[in-house]
């Protein structure tokens, strides 16, 4: 199995260990490799896309062209996780922020959602999490988090923290508010893997 990581900008290494550690615990052989080129990007099985800003990472999808063929990918069914910046860009919708700046969402899930949601009131918290599919709570990092704020179609509301939409998943796409490579504990990359 081939695990691509987005690395234009954001939370890199962060993830490729989370990766290695998943990949370990579920015994997967394999590769994780940093991509920034669209030759990269084809080679791979699955799709992490990170935290950061997501005007920056929009902007050098584009410019890397990336961008057509991640949207290319997530349509052809290729696993793709998006967490917190990566979160925004899955959006169809992207609220106020979004527009205001004229950020280019690769719209491959039905939801909107609104960019620091929560920065506004609490830059960033921890929060225990009851996660859909998952046996025990998991440690939410939330660091300038957006919300989600509506759903609808194909897209599946995984968790709610304090009643808000904060991961959802459309087919094997999963948008994650926080950010599960800031913790000790692999199961949301082992969720991704175990699509592919
Ligand atoms: N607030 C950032 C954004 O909207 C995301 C923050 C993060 O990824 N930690 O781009």
């Amino acid at each position: 199995m081939k695990v691509g990581v987005v690395s234009v900008q954001g939370a890199v290494p962060e993830h490729i260990r989370m990766s290695q550690l998943a990949m370990e615990i579920m015994g997967l052989s394999g590769q994780i490799i940093s991509v920034r080129r669209l030759n990269d990007l084809r080679t791979v099985d699955c799709l992490i896309i990170p935290g950061g800003e997501s005007t920056t990472i929009s902007k050098l999808l584009d410019k890397f062209h990336l961008f057509e063929e991640i949207v290319d990918m997530g349509s052809r069914g290729v696993p793709i996780m998006g967490t917190c910046a990566g979160c925004v860009l899955l959006a169809k919708e992207g609220g106020e922020q979004a527009e205001r700046t004229g950020m280019r969402l690769l719209s491959l899930m039905d939801m909107a959602v609104d960019r620091n949601a929560y920065g506004r009131q609490r830059e960033s918290f921890e929060a225990e999490l009851d996660i859909k599919g998952l046996d025990a709570p998991f440690p939410g990092v939330f660091i300038r988090a957006p919300l989600i704020t509506r759903t609808w179609g194909e897209c599946q509301v995984l968790c709610r923290h304090q009643g808000e939409v904060v991961m959802a998943r459309q087919g094997d796409i999963m948008a994650i508010s926080f950010h599960p490579e800031l913790t000790g504990d692999p199961r949301l990359h082992q969720m991704l893997f175990s699509m592919v």
